[in-house]
């Protein structure tokens, strides 16, 4: 009897992942190739990490037998809405426009509501949910149009549960939360599913500072008591751009080892 290895077939579909030069980014875009889609990554600064994401997903799709992927990186502050249009733009001139849509990208700039500044406040929301508003708006149109898409907003626990010192952080995961279930409901009769993930604390560059004995006191207050890893996120998103995922819309799920119980 003589087998016959046939390699899978490569999903044509595009994701377009915001923040995919490093941290939980990194692991979703790696994740996304493993599974056959090509990848459009961007990036704020660093173009070397952005350029090694690439290549990890050039390996992560090779491995799993997809030879014919794409990859594309796309640096630029997401902070400017022009330079959100343009980094869409030239993505959709390379690749085509995004089937699936991860908002990502994201930052801190932590301090109690007294000492906040105004333009630590606007920095955050900008980031974290002005550029997320005009992504979904830019990829909303194509989707609907195909009637296929699937919008994956990656807020936190801290837009559920608010956290001292995070004003704008809490204000723009929660704001990301209002986001997605209104476009959930806005999109729903174009079969674009919208939904949105609230990680816990995630071993990355930005939870880095948190000192070990806090690490440690808050490992033991989690039901899973270790922290939460980039594959841990990416693992949801990958089943959310899934096929089987196609009746799950408008929902936050927490991935965060039981801390909000
Ligand atoms: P990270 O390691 O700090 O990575 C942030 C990513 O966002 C990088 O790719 C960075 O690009 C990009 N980025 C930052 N500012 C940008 C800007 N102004 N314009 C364009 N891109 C920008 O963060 P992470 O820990 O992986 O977090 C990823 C997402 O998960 C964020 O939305 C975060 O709020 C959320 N989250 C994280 C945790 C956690 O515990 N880590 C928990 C809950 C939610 P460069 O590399 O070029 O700077």
């Amino acid at each position: 009897m003589s087998s016959k290895t046939t390699s899978p077939e490569p999903s044509s579909q595009l994701a377009l992942v915001t923040g995919g030069s490093r941290g939980i980014g990194r692991a979703i875009c790696i994740k996304l190739a493993a599974c056959g889609y090509n990848v459009a990554l961007t990036y704020a600064r660093n173009e070397a990490e952005a350029q090694e994401t690439a290549q990890l997903c050039r390996e992560a799709a090779q491995s799993a037998g997809f030879s014919t992927t794409r990859f594309a990186t796309y640096g630029g502050d997401i902070a400017s809405t022009t330079v959100c249009e343009e980094l869409f733009a030239a993505c959709v001139a390379e690749l085509g426009a995004p089937d699936i849509l991860v908002n990502n990208a994201g930052i801190t700039r932590d301090n109690l509501i007294m000492r906040m500044s105004l333009e630590d406040f606007d920095e955050v929301l900008s980031v974290n949910l002005k550029a997320a508003f005009i992504f979904c708006k830019l990829a909303a149109r194509s989707m609907a149009k195909k009637r296929f898409g699937r919008i994956i907003n990656i807020s936190s626990v801290v837009g559920l549960a608010g956290n001292a010192g995070q004003a704008n952080y809490a204000a723009s995961k929660a704001g990301l939360i209002g986001l997605t279930k209104t476009l959930a409901k806005e999109l729903g009769s174009r079969f674009v599913t919208v939904n949105a993930i609230a990680p816990g604390f995630i071993e990355t560059s930005m939870t880095e500072a948190l000192g070990t004995e806090a690490r440690t006191s808050l490992t033991n207050s989690l039901a899973i008591p270790r922290l939460g890893t980039p594959d841990d996120i990416a693992s949801l998103v990958g089943f959310l751009a899934s096929d089987e995922a196609a009746y799950i819309t408008s929902q936050v799920i927490a991935v965060d080892g039981g801390m909000t119980l």
